[in-house]
């Protein structure tokens, strides 16, 4: 199967977030034939990330999940993508993070006694100029900053010129499947893959996964003169995006009535940085999306275990930097070569659930 003219192909992918960009990019490079359906929308999950992969995270400031082998392999993923599309797409980077009581102070020191990652206190005089804090800050590195807006819209353009992307909204009702096909208006294809990310929980096939999405929300302010080597954490992070602009956020909410913007976090981000910053800020943009989130915090990845030509890559959460080219490799490499899935993230864990959707 590898004529696209006839719109016969191996893999038919659903959505062009970080998920689908990196599964579709190796199933490429394997020689596959892929076309991908997604109608861009500005706040998806991935337009909206920082593009942070912290390797320490939480208050109290544990390794991350498999954080080992996902560093060195998102660094060479990222690394190497930007070289092939000409785009600047990863760099090293230190997060500067400021305890804000003295227990988080001394739950710093006492982690950095025991972790490589952590480095507490640091010479605090160069930062007095710019904020305000009591206690000394402490250091989180290498952490890595990814330009997710930049390698989407390459890839995108990629995928364009070779007409391997449609940009419209995949309709459920117009598919139909068999063990060895799926037919979706003129498109014959071996799979379906889908990385539609907060969508996937509307799909039949899928819906009855323990989604648990989770909306943030971000500012983008101008901040004149701030150096843009580290991300500045106290409570919110401050990240730098573009020459004097930088992302800020975020909100971590589980209960929410809409996907649009609060005035009420606005007028937080606003009294925090008017607190903590000894320099004089502009407010830019103000946007909300939603995480592709779930109860475990594990990925759910693999072919669906009573409908083997659907499949699905999704539920990143917070991490789909580090978790989206990790997965989308093993995904592609269980579809290639059937090699097994993390068992942590196989949605052959949902065996018994899946069962019970009725897709008849
Ligand atoms: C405020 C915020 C900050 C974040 N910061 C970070 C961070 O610093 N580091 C990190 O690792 N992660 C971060 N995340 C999480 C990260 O954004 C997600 O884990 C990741 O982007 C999910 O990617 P995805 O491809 O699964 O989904 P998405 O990015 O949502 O992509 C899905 C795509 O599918 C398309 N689509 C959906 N349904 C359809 C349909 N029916 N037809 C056609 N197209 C469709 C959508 O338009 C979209 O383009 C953050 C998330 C938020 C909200």
């Amino acid at each position: 199967m590898a004529d696209i003219c006839g719109m016969q192909v191996d893999y038919l992918i659903i959505g062009q977030g970080l998920c689908g960009s990196f599964l579709s990019r190796y199933l490429l490079e394997a020689g596959c034939s892929v076309l991908v359906i997604d109608q861009p929308v500005e706040n998806s999950a991935s337009r909206i990330a920082s593009g942070i992969i912290n390797p320490v995270t939480g208050r109290r400031l544990v390794r991350t999940w498999e954080i080992e082998q996902l560093m060195p392999f998102a660094w060479e993923a990222y690394s190497s993508w930007g070289e092939q599309l000409q785009q600047s797409l990863i760099r090293k980077i230190s997060v500067l993070d400021f305890p804000p009581n003295p227990s988080m102070q001394q739950a710093f020191e006492e982690r950095a006694a025991e972790d490589t990652y952590l480095q507490y206190p640091v010479a605090a005089d160069e930062w007095k100029p710019f904020f305000n804090f009591l206690f000394p800050p402490g250091l989180i590195q290498p952490a890595l900053s990814i330009s997710i807006g930049t390698l989407l819209t390459a890839w995108r353009k990629e995928l364009e010129n070779r007409q391997w992307i449609r940009s419209e909204v995949f309709e459920w009702n117009d598919l139909t499947y068999s063990d060895s096909e799926v037919r979706y208006r003129d498109i014959i294809a071996k799979k379906i893959i889908f990385c539609d990310g907060v969508n996937g929980q509307q799909l039949p096939c899928f819906q009855l996964l323990p989604f648990a999405p989770n909306k943030g929300e971000v500012i983008w302010a101008r901040i004149p003169g701030l150096p843009d080597s580290h991300i500045y954490k106290l409570g919110i992070h401050i990240v730098p995006w573009e020459g004097d602009v930088f992302w800020i956020g975020s909100s971590y909410e589980w209960n929410f009535t809409h996907d649009q913007p609060t005035e009420s976090f606005r007028n937080q981000i606003e009294q925090t940085l008017k607190k903590w910053l000894r320099v004089n800020f502009q407010i830019l943009d103000h946007r909300a999306a939603i995480r592709p989130a779930n109860l475990e915090r594990r990925p759910f990845i693999g072919l669906h275990p009573h409908h083997p030509s659907l499949a699905i890559l999704n539920g990143m959460g917070t991490k789909g930097c580090s978790l989206a080219p990790w997965f989308a490799r093993e995904l592609a490499n269980h579809l290639l070569l059937g090699t097994p899935i993390h068992p942590q993230a196989d949605i052959a864990r949902f065996t018994k659930i899946l069962g019970k959707n009725s897709l008849e």
